[in-house]
């Protein structure tokens, strides 16, 4: 249980520039994810914090003690992979026992040491199977069995769901977010999966072309982005024309402030305001706004999905509650505006 602290990590392969000058830090006890499209160097943020690569250039601390040339074996480190990566000549709980073996903890704790987390983790029940006769979410929770009975310092998960179905992985996240809060353990995840790293995370760090563009509580993230990129990135966005006047732009026929967030070059002809859907408002035809044809009416549950082709050739899509998206229908004639008075604006 430890704070880990990255600085001005640096990492290239060859003339693939995968880190560029990360800093990052885990509070001791919580969880953080990194999360970014593939080769954004999640992984390779991972691996350098593992040991088992090393970066170019900067530093890497558990607590205060500079760790940065400290070997892989000796860093006390409990990780999970996206392949299951058992013994496959031992039973679930020997695989569990393994690391206990390995650093001689005397039998009778082993075995209370490892009763406790197969209890835990659900396994008990399966604990004498091979992993061929284990599902893989069995498999994926032995794995994270392994690394937690050890008591390591730093866990560090490495899309340990993403070969599951979606059941199971729903449920063996929340089972991660449990155990790691049973246990107090600092933790790294690394997801490329948006809603696991929102749902299961103390912050979450968005990482682009090897830069870590923000880290964040989940909400944060999400409501208020650091940059058009994260915006982007996380969640849905609508990218609506925009005129810029001064220190306000002009959207869909209404004056909005411009966001100080925003990214964008007063030289390009053309910009977009970054609106997401809950925040578009739709009114009958004769209301407030710009006019566009519904396309489509997705019900979704509790919110229904609206798309809208504006007349003046936009296409956006709108969230409302779906008692509200009731009186829409396809075809219908709409006028469309924003519930912001501000706006991120970029090019
Ligand atoms: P993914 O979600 O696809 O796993 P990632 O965000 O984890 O992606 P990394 O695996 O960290 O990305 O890779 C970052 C960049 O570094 C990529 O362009 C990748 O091709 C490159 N890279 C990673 N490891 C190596 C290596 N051993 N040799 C050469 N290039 C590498």
């Amino acid at each position: 249980m430890s704070k880990v602290v990255m600085t001005n990590i640096e990492k290239s392969f060859g003339r693939t520039h995968a880190l560029r000058d990360l800093s990052l830090t885990i509070p001791e006890g919580s969880l953080i994810s990194l999360l970014g499209p593939s080769g954004c160097g999640k992984t390779t943020a991972l691996r350098i914090l593992a040991g088992l690569i090393s970066a170019d250039s900067g530093q890497t601390f558990f607590d205060s003690i500079d760790i940065t040339n400290t070997p892989a074996a000796s860093r006390d480190i409990g990780m999970v992979f996206q392949a299951y990566s058992l013994f496959p000549n031992m039973s679930a709980r020997q695989n569990v026992e393994f690391g206990l073996k390995v650093r001689k903890v005397a039998p009778n704790e082993i075995k209370r040491k490892v009763d406790d987390i197969l209890e835990i983790t659900g396994l008990a029940i399966h604990q004498e199977k091979y992993p061929h006769q284990l599902s893989g979410g069995q498999q994926q929770r032995t794995a994270l069995a392994r690394a937690i009975v050890i008591r390591p310092r730093i866990l560090l998960l490495d899309e340990p769901l993403s070969a599951l179905d979606a059941q199971v992985r729903d449920q063996l996240r929340d089972e991660i977010r449990r155990v790691q809060l049973e246990f107090g353990i600092t933790t790294l995840f690394v997801t490329h999966d948006q809603e696991e790293a929102m749902t299961i995370s103390d912050q979450v760090g968005v990482m682009h072309q090897g830069s870590l563009m923000q880290l964040d509580l989940p909400q944060r993230v999400y409501d208020n982005p650091e940059n058009p990129t994260v915006a982007r990135f996380i969640g849905a966005m609508n990218e609506i024309p925009a005129v810029v006047a001064g220190s306000s732009a002009i959207v869909l026929g209404q004056r909005l402030e411009i966001s100080q967030k925003s990214e964008y070059s007063r030289a390009v002809g053309q910009h977009f305001a970054l609106v997401r859907p809950e925040f578009l408002l739709l009114d009958a035809e004769n209301g407030e706004g710009e006019e566009g044809t519904i396309s489509q009416v997705a019900f979704l549950g509790p919110t229904s999905r609206i798309h809208v082709a504006l007349h003046s050739g936009t296409k956006v899509i709108a969230v409302l509650p779906s008692a509200q998206a009731l009186q829409f229908s396809p075809q219908q004639r709409v006028r469309v505006s924003i519930g912001l008075s501000s706006v991120l604006v970029s090019d």
